[in-house]
């Protein structure tokens, strides 16, 4: 043994004296290098990168993440050295303190270096989640970027897409019978929206394609609540009236709004929820042509309640308990999903189907009539119509739902839009002494039935859709 005849080098020297090496034989081979990914939900969520080195944590703050991906360079600020101690910590720094928030451990393991300046760090990662070449590199004073050299761990890895437009359902009059091969869920009556999320940020987008982040803070800290899983949720924002119902009266209140004060100040008097109920990719991976079954099973993994988003669960079959449900408690009616039906973007396929207890439908505003007494020269009843085939089809007259506000807000923006000529090119024809208007302005009306001359029976005015565009506006169903 090599022990004992360096016993014996050393018996012949005293260390004090001589500058020779000691001969004091290390324990075992060099342990490997340490390193800890550690999620901390702190003011804002970001991910400490700690790199074992001379006895410390070199560490670096990663604001979305460990990227997966060499196609995406993520930020890496540089900050203080931490005590090897800290590798192991996760638990709860007190708020106010430095830090304040939950640390958990992300990832940990050993690691290779291949490179170390004080401008470069290039590291082979051999962690329970991250395994592969890494290089941080820094561009400006503390900030660095953390860049993956390696293919991506999982070879399949799909870059997140952007745009996609939601799928949607068709209005049916009647449930599916029989309805076993089908999901019920509430019908919620707000604004669709698709939530994009990545490195513990949402980004939400109307089904136009529109970014209406900004309006819905109250859903931001949903991106903390995923923390670094990637995925595209849909969903609808709904505003809550006094009886705990969505009220797309109320949701109004928020959808217009831009500027951060007005928002923030409107947050307190008609908060939203994002009620999801859709997971359509995750991690690197589409999910829309996996069955819907699959998807809600996927979706409920999350685990995503909270008071400002929910998860509200889907029944198989029961289609006929679950509308007299949604009776009960005011809703608009039920969707019944076919289980085993994939996700189809922009498409308005079967396999969706919207059943509802009041008939609602969008229309276009195409001309007014003028209003009697004081409100003669302004709008007092609308002529509405829908898009077939290309063409604007007049459904008739709507003249009560209105309030003073609505009724302005029309005049000022139907006054700017006025032609000579109607706008209807089908159905039957408008009244006399019409002024009519470019069919830009999209609304949501109630009505009893649509007649048999393709007419609208007792409509009355709901709200404006200023999510919608004119020319996606159809009839639906009967
Ligand atoms: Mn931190």
């Amino acid at each position: 043994m090599p022990t004992k005849k360096l016993a014996e080098y050393e018996a012949k020297r005293d260390f004090k004296k001589t500058p020779e090496p000691g001969a004091r034989v290390p324990k075992k081979a060099a342990r490997a290098l340490r390193f800890v990914v550690q999620e901390h939900h702190a003011r804002r969520l970001h991910w400490d990168f700690r790199l074992e080195k001379d006895g410390v944590g070199v560490s670096w703050a990663v604001p979305k993440g460990i990227p997966p991906d060499p196609k995406k360079n993520h930020l890496a600020v540089h900050v203080e050295d931490h005590p090897l101690e800290y590798f192991k910590f996760a638990g709860e720094i007190p708020k106010g303190e430095y830090g304040g928030g939950t640390v958990k451990i992300w990832d940990e393991g050993t690691y290779e270096p291949v490179k170390w300046s004080n401008r470069e760090v290039m590291v082979d990662l051999k962690g329970k989640r991250l395994q592969g070449r890494y290089v941080l590199f820094q561009t400006r004073g503390n900030d660095w970027m953390i860049h993956r050299m390696d293919p991506p761990q999982d070879p399949d890895r799909k870059p997140m897409p952007s745009g996609i437009v939601p799928m949607m359902a068709k209005l049916v009059a009647r449930l599916p019978t029989p309805d076993d091969a089908w999901g019920f869920e509430f019908k919620w009556d707000g604004i669709r929206a698709l939530a994009y999320v990545d490195g513990g940020r949402v980004r939400l987008q109307s089904r136009t394609g529109e970014d209406i982040t900004a309006r819905y803070p109250e859903v931001h800290p949903m991106g903390r609540a995923l923390g670094s899983s990637e995925v595209i949720l849909d969903g609808e924002i709904v505003a809550l009236d006094d009886k705990g119902r969505p009220s797309f009266e109320e949701i109004q209140q928020r959808m217009g709004l831009t500027a951060e004060n007005e928002i923030r100040r409107k947050m307190k008097d008609v908060p939203v929820t994002y009620m999801v109920f859709d997971l359509i990719w995750k991690d690197g991976h589409s999910l829309m042509e996996r069955p819907y079954a699959d998807r809600r099973k996927a979706l409920a993994e999350l685990k995503l309640t909270d008071a400002s988003w929910q998860t509200p669960p889907y029944e198989r079959g029961g289609g006929a308990t679950m509308k007299d449900a949604s009776r009960r408690a005011g809703l608009e009616g039920v969707m019944a999903k076919r289980l085993d039906s994939r996700y189809e973007p922009a498409r308005r396929s079967g396999s969706w189907q919207k059943i509802k207890n009041k008939n609602r439908q969008e229309l276009v505003i195409g001309g007014w009539l003028e209003g009697e007494g004081k409100r003669r020269g302004y709008p007092g009843a609308l002529l509405v119509g829908y898009y077939k085939d290309g063409k604007l089809v007049y459904a008739g007259k709507v003249g009560t739902g209105f309030t003073d506000t609505t009724l302005d807000k029309l005049n000022a923006r139907l006054k700017k839009l006025a032609v000579d000529k109607s706008p209807f090119e089908a159905g039957a024809s408008s009244p006399r002494g019409a002024h009519f208007v470019r069919p830009e302005v999209v609304a949501e009306f109630e009505f009893v039935e649509w007649t048999r001359g393709g007419q609208l029976r007792a409509p009355a005015f709901k709200g404006f859709r200023i999510d919608k565009p004119a020319r996606e506006v159809i009839r639906e169903g009967g």
